[in-house]
């Protein structure tokens, strides 16, 4: 079955918009068995969203398209596929009703003329139900094609996908239940990855993945089925036979970020972390602050300014206990220790981390290592990292090492 898609908007077009629609459909799409072969953009204008819907109808079975379904004049994706079906649009009364009811929700007790609009419907089309805004998207089936519009927002047309339009183009494909394993590593290359585990790929299902992510690489299991049961079951030994191949590599699965991750290990043996850190301002601390049950687990974070300048010095040397540790130098495995030792002592911790500033040094070996210790009464760690890219890249990338190397260490039982 042959998939399209249209995202509709002027702003695509002039980059003000980037289009994440298309890329979320062009996911669903294939995890619901349809192939997609065409995706476009094309701006709020009748002519050519014809000439696009023309086209589509002529090579596809499913077309879906976001945008456009506004209640303002330059909203014209309605009228477009109207016109090229040759249909009249009129306004159903009750769908009008329903949206006066959606303003009355949000205390506007006068609905806007121009919403009359979003109310208006061609024979060959349903309305597909939106709870997330007064757009409803239409279903049209037409000649053996269908063409799905959604409306504009992502998250509308999550909720418009998964309550309608999936199970509808399930049933078309006839492709049951579609399981997906997510698998998260940290400490290998893609290519090393791809050495080891290479007779697994190229399989059509179950169905290996790899992809590279900011927060690293991820391993994905595909597997299509008639039943849950019979998905699981096929991805179940895929899972057991990489996990065996890349053991520690993998820190994490499905929805694991590395914050949530360590927190549920500290969780299951009853710990708490505190972190003194001077490699990432503050971020390891901002993503264990994201995870919903950290008040549980995180102690707290004490951050410096950038080290090696005057300002943070002060505090780096109470960090590392005084000039004792200056002189052993703050970029080093001595200081990353001292400083986990000394997290777990200010902060009250069962696990300290102390993660160095960057090294400044210009040598190619050591330009923004950093040193990560990791101290807890089970044992001790520490581990070295480059990150040398500017702050926006390396800052997030360092706090993704210092969160993927605690939560290894804790896997591996060695803090
Ligand atoms: P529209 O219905 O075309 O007026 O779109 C409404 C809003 O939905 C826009 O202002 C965007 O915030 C969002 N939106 C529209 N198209 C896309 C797209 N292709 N990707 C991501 N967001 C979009
Ligand atoms: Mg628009």
């Amino acid at each position: 079955m042959n998939g399209e898609i249209i995202a509709i908007g002027r702003e695509l077009l002039m980059g003000e918009l980037v289009d994440t629609n298309t890329a979320y459909f062009a996911q669903e799409l294939a995890n619901a068995g349809v192939t997609v072969r065409w995706a476009s953009q094309v701006g709020d204008d009748i002519e050519h969203l014809h000439e696009a819907f023309e086209r589509a109808l002529d090579r596809s079975d499913v077309i879906i398209t976001s945008g456009g379904l506004g209640p303002t004049s330059d909203d014209l994706t309605r009228e477009a596929v109207a016109s090229v079906l040759g249909e009249e649009l009129t306004v159903d009364r009750d769908m009008v009703s329903w949206i006066e009811g959606v303003f009355k929700e949000r205390g506007i007790t006068e609905m806007p003329r121009t919403n009359i609009k979003q109310a208006n419907i061609i024979p060959s089309a349903s309305f597909l139900p939106n709870p997330g805004g007064t757009a409803p998207g239409w279903w049209v089936k037409n000649n053996g094609s269908d063409i799905f519009l959604t409306p504009g927002p992502p998250r509308e047309i999550k909720r418009m996908w998964n309550d309608h339009i999936g199970p509808a183009i399930r049933q078309m494909t006839g492709s049951g239940v579609v399981h997906t394993r997510i698998l998260r590593t940290a400490g290998m290359t893609e290519g090393g990855i791809d050495e080891v585990l290479s007779d697994l790929f190229g399989q059509e299902n179950p169905y290996l993945g790899i992809y590279a992510h900011t927060n690293g690489i991820e391993l994905r299991i595909i597997a299509r089925a008639a039943t849950d049961d019979d998905a699981l079951a096929m991805t179940e030994p895929l899972e057991a036979e990489i996990r065996r191949r890349l053991g520690p590599t993998i820190w994490g699965a499905d929805n694991d970020s590395a914050a949530s991750r360590l927190g549920d290990l500290l969780v299951g043996s009853s710990m708490t972390v505190g972190v003194v850190d001077s490699g990432t301002g503050g971020t390891v601390a901002s993503m264990l602050s994201h995870v919903p049950d950290h008040a549980r687990w995180f102690r707290g974070s004490m951050v410096t300014g950038p080290g090696g300048s005057p300002l943070a010095t002060p505090l780096l040397e109470s960090m590392l206990g005084g000039p004792a540790g200056r002189t052993a130098g703050a970029v080093s495995e001595a200081a990353a220790h001292q400083m986990a030792v000394n997290a777990r002592q200010l902060l009250g911790a069962d696990l300290g981390i102390g993660i160095t500033p960057p090294s400044a040094d210009d040598d190619e070996q050591m330009k923004g290592t950093i040193f990560v210790g990791l101290s807890s009464p089970d044992g001790e760690k520490v581990v070295r990292g480059r990150f040398y890219q500017s702050a926006d890249r390396a800052l997030p990338r360092a706090a993704m090492f210092v969160l993927t190397e605690a939560t290894r260490a804790l896997m591996a039982d060695e803090v």
